[in-house]
């Protein structure tokens, strides 16, 4: 009899205990927000649990009810849903697929888990379904987000640079012709001086509208900035001539543009064409060509089309004889060195400076951005680029005896001295010479560097580390900059390039690809910094989103050493 008693005392504890377990199951159940569908292949049975009902109204009592699931979606979808529902038949354990429902156009997401015997039949299948309209909504608007711009839907600037690419690549193989053409609002700055912002948008996105739909099977258009456009025709003729393309926007620019609050807004255009392969071979280099086009346009009475010449080009480097000049100018050392401070964006206290080239020629200031690229062209860069190691190591050295305090000091390299065997080898010397520590002093690289020679330079690049000199990445996203190769690269710092910072405010996309850029230099442990940040909201923003350093006309322009010296007089830096 205790024997009886004691076994239903057992049997009642064990049904406790399931039932408890049961209720635990039922609540996790109820408050799931998914729906799943279990199968036994033993037993035969089928369950439906969690939110089944709010995802469906039918039950499934038997396999065929399975296909009840499968009305509900779009036709593209099915086959790979059977496939998931049943997957039993193809002996697989485990799978998932994303289905868009023909109803409400929500995405529902399935996984099915199978679990097998011994012997390889199917003991039973969970699948587990999930509602997944928001992620693919988010996503669907990131994605977008990383190849339009916002304000006029058009492709923004880096996914064009893709695209084009691509036709350069495509016309290469089929000796075709790839025509960039730039266009420039005229006198946009009357616009939105006089009629503000929110009209000269407005304007921006109306021209933009047209310039999608004008697009064809041969033709992609960007907004690149401001009032500015470009389209690139893959072998354009016909209709979808260049001549022809300007003739269709010059005939929409002489109607009015009718701006929401009221005014009529008539305007005129400047287009400035290069093609492939006669201008240019890479896309950014079409663009620069188109861009001069343009800007003579501008000087010569605009609303007018041109095409690139080489003269164009030549014209412009010799009506300032800049070679020869330049040439004269390697031999007085007729250059100086200024100096433009980068700080922390935590504490604004000093971080180093980047050493900038400057080239007085008769009392006129010569921009290196216009007398750089010349001399890399002919060769003079070399010695260039040696001085400016020099004169940069040795003004260092002297500072650092002077305030006796630590910074960085970064240095522009060109690619033609990494060519150069000595390279490393005259670096490590000037460094011994002064004295200088290799870790306070960074060398600026861009991607063009490594593009040309990838395996080269990357050795260097290492050797120089080994030393402990710091490597950055300069103009990051004005070249074909992909962040997945950035994770191959033997960098320190990544200066991510002015025209990311120019429209980060005001262009959502570039929001986007420059808080992934500062998330992913992040992950990989290197610095960040951002270059041409010119107003507080800018700064604000780049600090906010984790990015390291800040340089900029807000804080400083590139100094004299003798400005620098007082800003170093007053700010001891926090290296
Ligand atoms: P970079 O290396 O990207 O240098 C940054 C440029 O942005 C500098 O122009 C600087 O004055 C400018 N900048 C910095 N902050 C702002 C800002 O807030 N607003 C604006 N509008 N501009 C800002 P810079 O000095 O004219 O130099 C142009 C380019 O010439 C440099 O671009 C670099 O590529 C090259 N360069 C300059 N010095 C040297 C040099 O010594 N050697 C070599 N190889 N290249 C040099
Ligand atoms: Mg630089
Ligand atoms: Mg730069």
């Amino acid at each position: 009899m205790n024997e009886l008693h004691y076994q239903l005392d057992l049997l009642k504890a064990m049904n406790d205990k399931l039932m408890e377990k049961e209720k635990m199951y039922t609540r996790i159940f109820e408050v799931t927000e998914s729906a799943f569908l279990y199968q036994s292949f033993v037993s035969d049975q089928i369950a439906t649990l969690g939110q089944w009902n709010r995802f469906f109204d039918f039950k499934v009592r038997e396999p065929r009810n399975f296909n009840k699931i499968l009305d509900l979606v779009e036709d593209a979808y099915v086959p790979e849903l059977k496939r998931v529902l049943f997957l039993e038949k193809q002996g697989e354990t485990s799978a998932q697929t994303d289905c868009q429902l023909k109803a409400t156009k929500g995405w529902l997401q399935f996984r099915t888990f199978v679990i097998y015997d011994n012997d390889g039949q199917p003991v039973n299948k969970v699948v587990y379904i999930l509602n997944v309209t928001k992620a693919r909504i988010q996503n669907e608007e990131l994605n977008y987000m990383a190849y339009y711009d916002s304000l006029t839907g058009l492709y923004n600037r880096n996914y064009f640079v893709r695209l084009l690419t691509e036709y350069i690549k495509t016309a290469k193989e089929n000796n075709a012709v790839v025509s960039v053409m730039l266009l420039d609002i005229d006198d946009f700055r009357k616009v939105n001086d006089g009629l503000g912002i929110m009209v000269g948008d407005e304007l921006v996105q109306q021209f933009g509208f047209f310039l999608k739909e004008l697009c064809g099977d041969n033709m992609v258009a960007c907004h690149l900035h401001s009032d500015t456009f470009c389209l690139a025709l893959y072998d354009p003729s016909g209709p979808g001539s260049v001549d022809a393309v300007y003739r269709e926007i010059q005939r929409r620019v002489g109607e009015p543009f009718h701006i929401s609050s009221g005014q009529d807004i008539t305007v005129t255009v400047s287009a400035g064409v290069a093609e492939y392969p006669e201008a240019a071979q890479s896309a950014l280099e079409l663009m620069n060509c188109a861009e001069l086009v343009v800007f003579k346009c501008k000087k010569q009475g605009k609303n007018v089309l041109q095409y690139f010449a080489p003269p164009i080009l030549e014209n412009f480097l010799n009506s300032i004889e800049l070679e020869n000049k330049l040439k004269r100018a390697v031999f007085n050392n007729d250059f100086h060195m200024y100096y433009q401070p980068q700080y922390y964006a935590g504490n604004r206290r000093l971080r180093g400076v980047e050493a900038l080239i400057r080239w007085k020629d008769e009392e006129k200031m010569i921009s290196p951005a216009t007398f750089i690229p010349v001399a890399e062209k002919n060769g003079s860069i070399i010695t260039i680029g040696k001085w400016v190691v020099e004169e940069s190591i040795r003004q260092y050295s002297a500072w650092r005896r002077q305030f006796g305090f630590p910074f960085i000091m970064s240095i522009n390299i060109s690619a033609l001295q990494y060519k150069r065997e000595d390279f490393v080898d005259s670096i490590v010397g000037i460094l011994n010479r002064y004295a200088v520590r290799p870790a306070e002093v960074e060398l600026e690289i861009t991607e063009s560097v490594l593009i040309d020679d990838f395996s080269a330079v990357y050795e260097k690049l290492k050797v120089l580390r080994s030393y402990g000199i710091r490597i950055s990445l300069d103009d990051f996203g004005t070249g074909f900059s992909s962040l997945s190769y950035l994770k191959r690269l033997p960098i320190d710092t990544l200066k991510i390039d002015k025209s990311f910072i120019d429209t980060v405010m005001t262009d959502s996309a570039t929001r986007v690809i420059t808080e992934s850029i500062i998330n992913m230099v992040k992950s990989l442990g290197f610095e960040s910094i951002a270059e041409g940040v010119e107003e507080e909201q800018q700064y604000q923003y780049l600090h906010a989103i984790g990015c390291d350093v800040i340089q900029g006309f807000l804080f400083n322009k590139p100094l004299s050493p003798q400005e620098l010296e007082l800003v170093l007089a007053k700010s001891p830096p926090a290296v």
